[in-house]
């Protein structure tokens, strides 16, 4: 069989989206131009929420964000220990302490129970932290009305680092809209739902937030004579009010965003289809499929698939491998960010998040995305149950 490699995750480009870049290249504006403005416009329209504001990835939004919350040294920030490293590092950044919390066994999601109790432990050491973030974990929301209760009662912030979930929703409205949080994250890397290459937003409903992010993303500097300290010396004159950076996207990376966007209903609904699909067929297979709740409308970011393998008799990485060989791009989703060498190092070790470690050790992602076509799911199913059967 002559069959092609299938990606766990992949962009789809269409003619449209080329056209739009290519406008963009030949326009006077290749950086701080018109696009941005208007990507962030159709991203805060979309979502229903005051303001969205671009950057360069979700990894500065989030850095961003935490500046913006005030988060600095001797202050705790929490979040899943089931992420990308980028969820933590962004604390580290502002200097403050890293702590997770561990996630539910079913959704594999920041457990807002777990969140409780080590809340009500750590008000009597006074380590609350300043800053939540809950990760909305291949695409399905947090329990955000209960961290949302929590956050009230122990006064932190919440940073939703939503990198996975743009199009989904959470009790019917679009994630992003921050109605349970202060400030929501979204990536545009290219194996997310919809691209800008590198890029990433913040969206908030905080004027104030709102405009120190904005600042932050362009080294601090403004030219808003509301801003400033001292008076204006000319037309010329900007001022530094912060220590910010250079995170700021692209013209062509907004004008790709925009086109991306007129699509995005359409590559949750394929994802839907998709997912729809591998319930049914792998309903047979000795796996545990990905639980759906009832509050969430997942974007669908990943399909991660739970197999016991002491039971099949291979291990995970002999079942990675040997589906790797059949052209099936399976990844892992994700490597507990505790067990990373890099956070051993500050003090955390295997064993203090139990329930992400134990998912960690049976979780492979498999193939989904938008341009997915049933051939290559089936191509998927008939690999994982050669691979799960011999
Ligand atoms: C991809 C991802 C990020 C980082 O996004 P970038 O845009 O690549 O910086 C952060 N958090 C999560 C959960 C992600 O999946």
């Amino acid at each position: 069989m002559n069959h092609q490699y299938i990606p766990y995750g992949r962009q789809e480009i269409t003619e449209n989206d080329i056209d739009e870049v290519i406008e963009v290249l030949k326009s006077d504006f290749l950086t701080q131009g018109p696009k941005v403005p208007l990507f962030e416009q159709t991203v805060a329209k979309y979502l229903g929420v005051n303001f969205a504001i671009a950057l360069n990835s979700a990894t500065s939004a989030l850095h961003v964000a935490c500046l913006a919350l005030g988060l600095g040294e001797n202050d705790y920030l929490w979040t899943s220990p089931n992420t990308f490293v980028a969820s933590a590092n962004c604390g580290l950044y502002c200097g403050a302490k890293i702590d997770f919390v561990d996630i539910d066994a079913d959704t594999y999601n920041l457990c807002p129970i777990e969140l409780e109790r080590k809340l009500k432990l750590a008000k009597i050491h006074n380590k609350l932290p300043k800053i939540v973030i809950p990760v909305h974990f291949a695409g399905q929301s947090c329990d955000m009305k209960k961290i949302k209760e929590l956050s009230l009662e122990y006064g932190f912030k919440i940073i939703e680092d939503a990198s996975h979930a743009i199009g989904g929703k959470y009790l019917g409205l679009p994630v992003g809209g921050c109605q349970y949080s202060d400030i929501t994250v979204f990536s545009f890397h290219p194996v997310k739902i919809i691209t800008t290459a590198e890029g990433g937003v913040a969206t908030t409903n905080d004027k104030k937030l709102a405009q120190k992010m904005e600042i932050l993303r362009s080294h601090g500097i403004t030219r808003d004579e509301s801003f400033m300290t001292k008076e204006s010396d000319g037309g010329w004159y900007y001022q530094q009010v912060s220590l910010g950076f250079n995170y700021r996207m692209t013209e062509m990376q907004a004008a790709l965003g925009i086109s991306q966007f007129k699509r995005l209903d359409e590559y949750v609904a394929a994802r839907h289809v998709l997912q729809t699909r591998y319930d049914e067929l792998l309903s047979e297979l000795p796996i545990k499929i990905p639980k759906q709740t009832l509050s969430s409308y997942s974007a669908l970011h990943l399909y991660p698939i739970q197999i016991e393998f002491q039971s099949i008799g291979k291990s995970k990485k002999q079942i990675f491998d040997e589906l790797r060989d059949l052209g099936i791009g399976v990844n892992v989703h994700y490597i507990p960010v505790h067990t990373q060498p890099f956070y051993e190092e500050l003090g955390f070790k295997l064993g203090d998040f139990p329930n992400s470690e134990n998912y960690y050790s049976r979780v492979i992602s498999i193939p989904i995305y938008q341009s997915m076509t049933f051939e290559m799911q089936d191509q998927v199913i008939s690999a994982l149950k050669r691979v799960l059967q011999s």
